[in-house]
């Protein structure tokens, strides 16, 4: 194996999606470098793996950082792997990596599950545009501007939530937009694995009626703002998108095409392409 950092995707649950890349690399680096030890052991032993590990959590990245891409220098290969899923996604690693890039260290990734991405593939919500901002804040009045800062984006919109909060966050969502489309993903890929869709009142509703619903791991996505909501605004990247893709094919199946893959308003695109408004 080439010397360097190894970012290693590993399950979010089920144990079976570990990819064969990454247990080759786990297997032959130096050192892995672990989120928590304990947890990456288990994961390890249900592997047959034995490779040392060095534990780099969010309170010694930045020492650890420098002393990992001296390994490196030396010639060590080490793999990066979080508690779950891609590491640096709401996880530790941003400084190890932007270290070994400072550094020229190779850097190499080992793509596999991320509970973003999992949420978004089935949730049945425009996955062609959206932002991904971490775990909500704790605080409910810092979750409330939140929530009202999205009344004008168009864009698809996850977030991480804890189980403690839930309840609590859909009953804002709720009451701020009754009629927006949601998904709540739980459990991805684990035995209680699922997805509540539908306007956020009546998800909100069938969580509150059920306790088991609220036990957990979470991603919540929200569909963009309808363009009525948005006073039929299209940014300067969806008129460049609408127009670069209206140079193949007439204004009417450019709109239909633009407005599926970037979660906007057909008529609002097809309007723009023809009148330039
Ligand atoms: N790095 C991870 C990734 O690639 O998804 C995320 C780490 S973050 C600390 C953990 C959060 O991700 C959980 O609180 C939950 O919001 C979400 N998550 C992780 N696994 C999940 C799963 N199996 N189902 C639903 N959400 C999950």
């Amino acid at each position: 194996m080439e010397r360097g950092i190894y970012v290693v995707a590993t399950p979010i649950g089920n144990l079976g999606d570990i990819t064969h890349r990454a247990v080759k690399v786990l297997s032959d680096a130096d050192y892995i470098a672990a989120e928590d030890t304990r947890q990456t052991r288990k994961l390890l032993d249900h592997l047959g793996i034995d490779t040392k590990m060095i534990a780099l959590h969010e309170h010694n990245e930045r020492e650890k950082a420098n002393y990992l891409v001296g390994l490196v220098a030396d010639g060590a290969c080490v793999a990066l792997v979080s508690d779950a899923g891609t590491p640096l996604i709401s996880d530790p690693g941003h400084h190890l990596v932007q270290c070994a890039r400072a550094n020229d260290a190779p850097l190499f990734t080992i793509p596999g599950p991320c509970a973003v991405i999992a949420a978004l593939s089935i949730s049945g919500i425009a996955c062609g545009s959206f932002i991904f901002e971490g775990f909500l804040p704790s605080k409910s009045g810092a979750r409330r501007l939140r929530f009202e800062g999205l009344s004008e984006e168009s864009r698809t919109v996850v977030y991480y939530e804890s189980p403690h909060r839930i309840l609590e966050t859909l009953a804002l969502l709720a009451e701020i937009y009754p009629e927006r489309l949601i998904a709540v993903a739980r459990e991805l890929t684990k035995t209680f694995e699922t997805v509540l869709s539908g306007a956020s009142s009546d998800v909100y509703a069938r969580v509150a009626d059920d306790p088991n619903q609220r036990k957990g791991e979470f991603v919540l996505v929200i569909s963009g703002a309808q363009v009525e909501e948005s006073q039929g605004s299209l940014s300067p990247d969806d008129k460049r998108l609408a127009k670069r893709i209206s140079a193949d094919l007439p204004p009417k199946k450019a709109a239909a095409l633009t407005a599926d893959l970037y979660g906007l308003n057909k008529k609002s695109v097809y309007e723009f392409l023809v009148k330039g408004v």
